[in-house]
């Protein structure tokens, strides 16, 4: 679209994180997932009357840190508020969540955008519980399963710094990537424990003012996150460019349809008539809880970049992808407490290893081969007892018996031959056998060295030494073509 240009984005991001205590954020049920529904429930997370709720300190600690993460003030006194609206899945008729003081605002995080690094302001974090989850399709009615009710949700919303739908992206990873290394939140999309809703509006280049917003929920993946962004942004200057007004709506993304919705409008909107939640003190952030908290920060991805750069000398390339994910590195850090190749333990995490992890939808932390015996398979190389290409195959039956390598090495009598003379013999036996290829050689023809090389591994079960192979195989070639040029002279 040629008039695209003219335009620019603004889009501000909410992001909700379940987070991962062990239970509900106002009683004791439990938060595992997966449970038949409304079995984890009680009078307190259904709603009863006169039920008093008991605030969860985890979940306000959980807060706390990613407060701390991402650089807010953590407010020494915040306040739970009832946000009022009906809906069939929320028995209360009220969420419990935090309105005018949450416990943290004002931080920001610095994203990677178009090859410079952007920092995107926070506006602030607060706390709230999760409604239940109505379930439509199931047959001809709508069910419901309460289970999810007073699940501590963490809502970020972030300052509209936001310009492009390739930001939001690299911005809602970047919270993926911090909850994930907090391990406050599983940071599952697809699961739904991590979700976003993008405000989104456009104004002509140039402009101070921002446009009238939309927003879009129900992006359940961040490849979605992305299109749907795009789509709006497109849909919004389309109007505009027709001499239409946007209006300010909530639309609802279908990734089947790749298209977005309305829900609400804004004049039916609701009027969520917040006010203090009545059963519930303040909460109040010493100095001295704060700081214990502070404590226990640990270091984020980009500390830990920083540290596989400086300390095992990767390329940025690979520091970037072996912190993409908290667990990925801890192994990483795992292996080369073993190896000092720290190089090849990375070639073989960002090859290999995620490969299977990807594919077989695995956890490193399940991961059939351990950091300690990943890293006795590259000594096994460099010790020069297995070749790379024998240890490519040693690597699979790692995987699905969880052996040892050394072990599979002996049983299957994989050991590496670099004894030079035993590799002489083979040599000469495959010359002597293949006089057409010599005569080739002879000829001028480079190229059939590498069917020499295939022959002898062929004939060694890719067991010689590659190295001493060629050494031999190179010396002896040419001393074939010394002869005959003797000869002829
Ligand atoms: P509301 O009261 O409508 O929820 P808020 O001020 O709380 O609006 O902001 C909600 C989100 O919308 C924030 O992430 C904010 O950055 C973003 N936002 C606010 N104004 C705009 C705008 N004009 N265009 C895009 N995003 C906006
Ligand atoms: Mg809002
Ligand atoms: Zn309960």
């Amino acid at each position: 679209m040629e008039n695209r240009n003219k335009y620019e984005a603004v889009i501000g991001l909410e992001v909700h994180a379940q987070l991962l205590t062990e239970s509900k954020v106002f009683c004791g049920c439990s938060t595992e997932f997966g449970k038949p529904p409304n079995t984890n429930v009680c009078p307190v997370c259904l709603g009863h009357p006169g039920v008093l709720p008991v605030l969860n300190k985890k979940a306000v600690e959980f807060t706390i840190l990613m407060g701390l993460a991402t650089k807010c003030k953590i407010n020494e006194r915040s306040v739970l508020a009832r946000k009022n609206y009906f809906y069939p899945d929320l028995p209360k008729g009220y969420q419990i969540s935090q309105y005018e003081l949450p416990i943290c605002e004002d931080g920001f995080i610095t994203i990677a955008s178009e090859n410079s690094q952007k920092r995107i302001r926070i506006k602030r974090i607060h706390l709230e519980e999760d409604a239940g989850k109505s379930i439509h399709d199931q047959g001809y009615e709508t069910l419901v399963d309460l289970n999810r009710c007073g699940t501590p949700l963490m809502e970020i919303v972030s300052e509209p710094d936001i310009r492009t739908a390739k930001e939001a992206y690299f911005y809602l990873y970047k919270m993926r990537q911090i909850v994930q290394y907090l391990g406050i939140c599983d940071g599952n999309m697809e699961e739904g424990s991590l979700r976003c809703d993008a405000n989104i509006s456009v104004r002509l280049k140039g402009e101070d003012k921002f446009g009238i917003k939309t927003e879009v929920k129900n992006m359940n993946s961040f490849k979605n996150v992305e299109r749907a962004i795009n789509h709006e942004i497109e849909r919004q200057v389309e109007v505009l460019e027709e001499g239409g007004e946007i209006v300010q709506e909530t639309l609802l993304w279908n990734a089947d349809l790749n298209e977005a919705f309305p829900m609400r409008s804004k004049e039916e909107a609701h009027d969520y008539r917040y006010f203090p939640e009545p059963d519930l003190l303040p909460v109040v952030v010493s100095e001295k809880w704060k700081k214990g908290i502070a404590e226990n920060l640990p270091e984020l991805a980009d500390e830990r970049k920083e540290k596989l750069i400086n300390n095992y000398n990767l390329p940025e390339y690979d520091a970037d992808i072996l912190t993409q994910n908290k667990a990925i590195v801890d192994y990483y850090e795992n292996v080369v407490a073993f190896t000092n190749d720290f190089k090849a333990a990375s070639n073989w995490i960002m090859g290999d290893v995620l490969k299977v992890i990807n594919e077989q939808k695995l956890d490193i932390e399940n991961f059939p081969v351990s950091a300690e015996k990943l890293a006795k398979l590259i000594n096994l190389i460099n010790d020069g007892v297995i070749s790379g290409k024998i240890a490519k195959d040693i690597f699979p039956v790692m995987l699905v018996e969880g052996k040892d390598p050394e072990v599979i090495t002996r049983e299957k009598d994989l050991v590496q031959i670099t004894d030079a003379s035993s590799i002489e013999n083979i040599v000469e036996k495959i010359i002597e056998s293949h006089q057409d290829e010599v005569r080739q050689f002879l000829e001028g023809k480079e190229k059939v060295i590498g069917f020499f090389v295939g022959q002898i591994m062929k004939e060694t079960k890719g067991k010689a030494n590659p190295k001493i192979v060629n050494d031999v195989l190179r010396e002896k070639l040419a001393k074939i073509k010394n002869q005959k040029s003797k000869v002829k002279s």
